[in-house]
C-alpha cells in the first residue's frame, strides 16, 4: 500500500445531476450534448496534513460555474456511455455475422488486487455481451505454462483479445510473456510492435494501451482541444506515462515528461495547458503547480489513511483535488475519473479486434 502521509481536510461528497452544456465555455460534451445528464461524483479532497479531519463543503458543479472553478470530467458517466455504445455494436455483430467478441485473461498467482481487477473485467465483459475466458495459474507456475496459455488463446478463433494480468510473479520474464501475445490480439497494447508504431509518425498501432487511451478519450468527449497546446505528463511508465505522452504528441500537443529525476517539476507543470499525472504519489501536484485554466487528468490511484472510511482508507489521486479544482478549468476526480475509462477502453479494444479479424464494419 502506498504511503499514508496525508489526511483529509474535507469529508463531504457532492453528487448532483447537471447538464454539461456550456455554450460559451470550452467544454461541450461530444455526442452527448442535450441528452446526457452527467452525475458529478467528485468529492472535495483535502491535501493538507492535519491531525483531525474538519469537514469543508465539497465543490458542486453549480458553484464551479459561478465561481469559475473547475468542471468535473466525469469518467464514470463517459465510460457508461461508451459501454452502451459497445453493447449495441456487440449485438449488431452477433446478429449480422454470428460472432461474439471474446476476451481472455491470464492471471498468475494469488494477489488479491489482481484477482479483483480480473473479476471486474469479467463483469464488464458480461455487461456488454463480450464473452470472457479466464485461466488462473498458481504463483509457482513456470514461464512455459503461462506461455502455453498465451499460445492456446493466440490460436483460439473465439478469442479476439488477450490480457496477461500484471504484475507477474518475479521469477517470470514479463517481457518474454507479453511478446508472446499475438499482436492482432494485444488489446492491452503493450506489445513492443504496437508501442513502436505508436511512437512512429505515419504508423498506426493496432491497439493503444487502455489507460492512456481513456485519458485522451476523456479530452475528446469533453471537446478539449489538444492541438498546439502545451502538455505535461508526470510519470513515464510503459503502461501509462510514456504512451500518454506519445498520444498527446500524435495529437499535435507540445509535450514535456516529468519523472523522478526531473528538476523543478513545479515550474514545468505550471506551463501546461493539459496535465496528465500518473505518478503514484498521493496529492503530489498542488494548486500552486497549476496554470489557471489548465485541464487536469489524474490517473493516480493511491490509498490514504482515513479513519472515517469503513475500510480505514480512501483513494486519492496524484493531484491535490481540492486545491487544483480551484485553479484548473476541468479536472478528473479520483475515483470516478480515469479508472472507469480503462475498462471501457479494454472492451472497446476487444470489439475493435473482433471487427478487424472478421472484417466487420
Ligand atoms: P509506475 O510504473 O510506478 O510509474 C510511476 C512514474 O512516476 C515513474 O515514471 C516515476 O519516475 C514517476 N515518479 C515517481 N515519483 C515521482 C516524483 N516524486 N516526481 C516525479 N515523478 C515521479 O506507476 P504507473 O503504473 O504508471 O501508475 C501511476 C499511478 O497511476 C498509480 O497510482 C497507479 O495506481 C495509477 N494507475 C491507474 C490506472 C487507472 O486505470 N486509473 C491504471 C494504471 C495505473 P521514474 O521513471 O524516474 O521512476
Amino acid at each position: 500500500m502506498a504511503s499514508m502521509m496525508f489526511t483529509d481536510c474535507s469529508s463531504s461528497t457532492t453528487s448532483r445531476l447537471i447538464h454539461l452544456n456550456r455554450r460559451s465555455g470550452t467544454f461541450l460534451l461530444r455526442q452527448c450534448v442535450g441528452q446526457l445528464r452527467l452525475q458529478t461524483t467528485a468529492s472535495g479532497r483535502g491535501c493538507c496534513i492535519r491531525s483531525s479531519s474538519s469537514p469543508i463543503s465539497a465543490i458542486s458543479a453549480d458553484t464551479k460555474s459561478s465561481e469559475g472553478a473547475a468542471i468535473v470530467i466525469d469518467g464514470k458517466a463517459v465510460a457508461k456511455n461508451i459501454r452502451d455504445e459497445i453493447t449495441i455494436e456487440v449485438s449488431r455483430m452477433k446478429e449480422s455475422i454470428g460472432v461474439i467478441p471474446g476476451l481472455a485473461v491470464i492471471l498468475v498467482g494469488d494477489r488479491k488486487d489482481s484477482a479483483t481487477y480480473v473479476r471486474n473485467k469479467k463483469k464488464a465483459c458480461d455487461s456488454v455481451g463480450i464473452k470472457s475466458f479466464e485461466v488462473c495459474l498458481p504463483e509457482d507456475s513456470s514461464e512455459e505454462e503461462v506461455l502455453k496459455s498465451v499460445s492456446g488463446f493466440n490460436d483460439d478463433p473465439s478469442v479476439h483479445g488477450i490480457l496477461v494480468q500484471l504484475p507477474l510473479p518475479s521469477h517470470m520474464d514479463e517481457q518474454n510473456i507479453l511478446n508472446a501475445v499475438s499482436i492482432e490480439k494485444d488489446v492491452d497494447g503493450f506489445h513492443p510492435l504496437n508501442i513502436g508504431r505508436l511512437a512512429m509518425r505515419g504508423r498506426e498501432p493496432l491497439f493503444v494501451p487502455c489507460t492512456p487511451k481513456g485519458c485522451i478519450e476523456l479530452l475528446h468527449r469533453y471537446n478539449i482541444e489538444i492541438k498546439g497546446k502545451r502538455a505535461v505528463v508526470i510519470g513515464r511508465s510503459n503502461i501509462v506515462g510514456m504512451p500518454a505522452a506519445l498520444l498527446l504528441q500524435r495529437e499535435d500537443a507540445t509535450v514535456s515528461i516529468i519523472h523522478s529525476r526531473t528538476k523543478n517539476p513545479e515550474e514545468i507543470t505550471r506551463e501546461a495547458d493539459i496535465i496528465i499525472a500518473a505518478v503514484g504519489q498521493p496529492n503530489m501536484v498542488r494548486g500552486s503547480w497549476i496554470k489557471p485554466g489548465a485541464v487536469i487528468i489524474d490517473v493516480g490511484i493511491n490509498p490514504v489513511e482515513d479513519s472515517s472510511a469503513a475500510r480505514g482508507y480512501r483513494l486519492v489521486g496524484d493531484i491535490c483535488y481540492e486545491e487544483a479544482s480551484k485553479v484548473a478549468s476541468a479536472i478528473t476526480p479520483v475515483p470516478g475519473g480515469v479508472g472507469p475509462m480503462t475498462i471501457a477502453m479494454l472492451l472497446s479494444n476487444t470489439l475493435t479486434s473482433a471487427k478487424r479479424i472478421h472484417n466487420f464494419q
